[in-house]
């Protein structure tokens, strides 16, 4: 039987951490603004306005014994057993109120906490069930209740003293604080008899408990890392740090099949994986696919402009994990990606960049322990990925999107811009059904006369858009395309800088933006173009890299998610298409073209490094 003193510890540990840590000491002194008062009661009822549910689900998984009694006795608590034992909620409601909330602001809370709860349930989580699941739900719920009866008053102390909250406002606070301390010792004994029904090996708590109190488990709550409002940074620990290394992984990683379009044939991805490196040995991983008919950079290139123009750039920063690298990230942008003179053919250096900041986005959220989607937020519980079809024979091509179909998906895009694209057109919609939402992509295969012409041809399978029909820099071809063909328009090639989005929406050639990570220079390129497709009424649809590993493949998936209008999402193949990945984790779609959220640390992906060491075929070292 796990000893309850052991668990005590680690609940003692978190809270001595939390109480000690800058933000607890600017609120409880009275040195925090305005803002932030109002963030960290933003942040207290989030965190708890939905306890009953929480408290509901610890209950529903520990059905036996004296436990159960308690839990029951807490949920009733939570829910209220009458007028003058009201509901936690309710209480919540009050120091909203008496915190100066207006009724529009509670209820945007309300519906923050209700986000909360359907996020939590729509990621990824790092365990395989849901007694593993509900004993680390457990242990978070119950280890609130410990720190509460240990620093709740000092709390409310400071909103009456320093912050002018009304004493009754802050009964919620009264009610957790000291006084409570039974519950918050009763809290302990649920865990060991959960840990005795469920008969877990000692191992396997260990590792929940680890992984539960590896973070800042009460700061996360209440003052989450990714908040713009406070002084000082949450612990010493996310102290602005300086990167002292940047090794360069160039891959080859087989595919199961060949992939083709108009402009090239793959047999084998050719990823270029970035992993930086801090002093006390935090990594970062980035990803980027340069692709020499897009952005104009090849994997040569790339490397060599990483290692020459942007390394020492980052060796000499000394940086802070939190919003200011999104800044930082955003005022070295047009320098990082500028094509100098010399760079013959490079429109942009927006592979090159993508990696750098994606592994520095990676390193930072590990530094915060939190998850990159605590930045940018999830729109959508789930991302649904097309499935796409290479410019293959008819007859493999319908085989593949027999496949697809079987999997549930219904929306593919199909590689045309080739001899034969009737007929894998008609074999693709008759394997696929007239349910199907079908799409095509020509690569810039066609002169703007000829794809009207090859479009008119194609008219009977009822595609839903065609991606770029003309070369890259066509900008009159796109928009006569588009008139003439009376098919949306999607931009890929053509759509590799914000001048360039800019002049497609000025020239009215488009109707669809691609926005690709690697293309389009990581989140910070991507999510320029996408605010002026926003603007624009422009769609957009978050695409790949076909090779791309599971490490670009989570970024993508996080923007996507974030994404509040998002036409179509591809990208995820994992071991579809990979003979391997380098990620632990499968990242790959599921069923309906379907994806989790990923929302634990960094991009939400471990990496293997045994593999991707064994898959380099070229490892460059950089040093500060
Ligand atoms: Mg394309």
């Amino acid at each position: 039987m796990i000893p309850t003193q052991k668990i005590s510890d680690v609940f003692d540990k978190a809270t001595r951490e939390f109480s000690a840590s800058g933000a607890f000491q600017e609120l409880v002194t009275g040195r925090g603004s305005k803002p932030f008062v109002h963030e960290f009661i933003s942040d207290v009822f989030r965190t708890h306005y939905l306890s009953s549910h929480i408290v509901a689900l610890c209950y529903a998984v520990l059905p036996s014994g004296a436990a159960a009694a308690l839990l029951k006795e807490n949920l009733l608590e939570e829910i209220g057993r009458s007028d003058t034992e009201r509901a936690h909620s309710e209480l919540l409601l009050e120091l909203a109120r008496g915190s100066g909330f207006s009724q529009p602001e509670i209820d945007k809370l309300i519906d923050a906490a209700r986000r909360q709860a359907a996020v939590f349930c729509a990621a990824r989580v790092p365990f395989a069930t849901l007694r593993e699941i509900c004993l680390a739900v457990l242990l978070e719920t119950m280890s609130f209740e410990f720190m509460l009866s240990r620093c709740s008053s000092q709390i409310a102390a400071a909103l009456e003293n320093h912050y002018g909250i009304a004493k009754a406002a802050l009964r919620w606070f009264e009610l957790h604080s000291e006084v409570d301390i039974r519950h918050a010792e009763e809290g302990l004994t649920v865990i060991q008899h959960y840990v005795r029904f469920h008969q877990m090996s000692d191992a396997t708590f260990q590792r929940i408990l680890r992984l539960t109190f590896e973070g800042d488990a009460f700061g996360r709550r209440y003052f989450p890392p990714a908040s713009t409002s406070r002084a000082q940074p949450v612990s010493p620990s996310v102290k602005a740090r300086q990167i002292e290394s940047i090794t360069i992984h160039q891959l080859r990683i087989p595919f199961r099949h060949s992939f083709s379009h108009a402009l090239q044939s793959r047999e084998e991805s050719d990823a270029v994986i970035v992993r930086i490196k801090d002093a006390d040995g935090q990594l970062g991983y980035g990803e980027a696919l340069p692709r020499p008919y897009v952005t104009g950079e090849t994997t040569a290139t790339m490397i060599a402009h990483l290692g020459k123009r942007l390394a020492p750039q980052i060796f000499k920063q000394t940086i802070t994990p939190g919003w200011e690298i999104f800044d930082y990230l955003q005022s070295v942008f047009p320098r990082w990606t500028q094509s100098e003179p010399q760079d013959a053919g490079v429109i942009a250096w927006n592979a090159a960049f993508c990696a750098v900041e994606i592994a520095l986005l990676d390193w930072m959220t590990h530094r915060l322990k939190i998850s990159l989607a605590d930045f940018l937020p999830p729109a959508r519980f789930e991302v649904v990925y097309s499935g796409v079809i290479s410019a293959d024979a008819p007859k493999d091509a319908a085989a593949i999107a027999r496949r697809l179909v079987k999997l549930g998906i219904r929306a593919i895009k199909v590689k045309i811009g080739t001899e034969n694209d009737v007929a894998r057109l008609r074999a693709v919609r008759q394997a696929a059904g007239d349910e199907a939402n079908l799409r095509a992509d020509a690569n810039g295969a066609w002169s703007a006369e000829e794809a009207v012409q090859r479009l008119m041809e194609l008219e009977s399978f009822n595609l839903q858009a065609v991606e770029q029909p003309v070369a890259a820099a066509d900008i009159a071809g796109l928009k006569m395309v588009r008139e003439k063909s009376g098919l949306p328009v999607m931009v890929d090639e053509s759509l590799v800088t914000a001048e360039q989005a800019r002049l497609l929406i000025e020239q009215r050639a488009c109707d669809l933006f691609n926005v690709r990570l690697s293309k389009c220079g990581g989140f910070t390129g991507s999510l320029a173009l996408v605010k002026l497709a926003q603007e624009f009424g422009i769609k957009v649809q978050v695409g790949a890299q076909v090779g791309e590993t599971g490490i670009l493949s989570a970024a993508g998936r996080t923007l996507a998610a974030h994404l509040p209008e998002l036409a179509f999402a591809e990208g995820s193949f994992g071991t579809w298409l990979l003979s391997e990945d380098i990620t632990f984790d499968n990242v790959a779609f599921g069923y309906g073209g379907a994806a989790p959220l990923l929302k634990t640390r960094g991009l939400g992906v471990t990496i293997n490094d045994e593999s991707l060491d064994r898959l380099a075929v070229n490892k460059i070292e950089l040093q500060r």
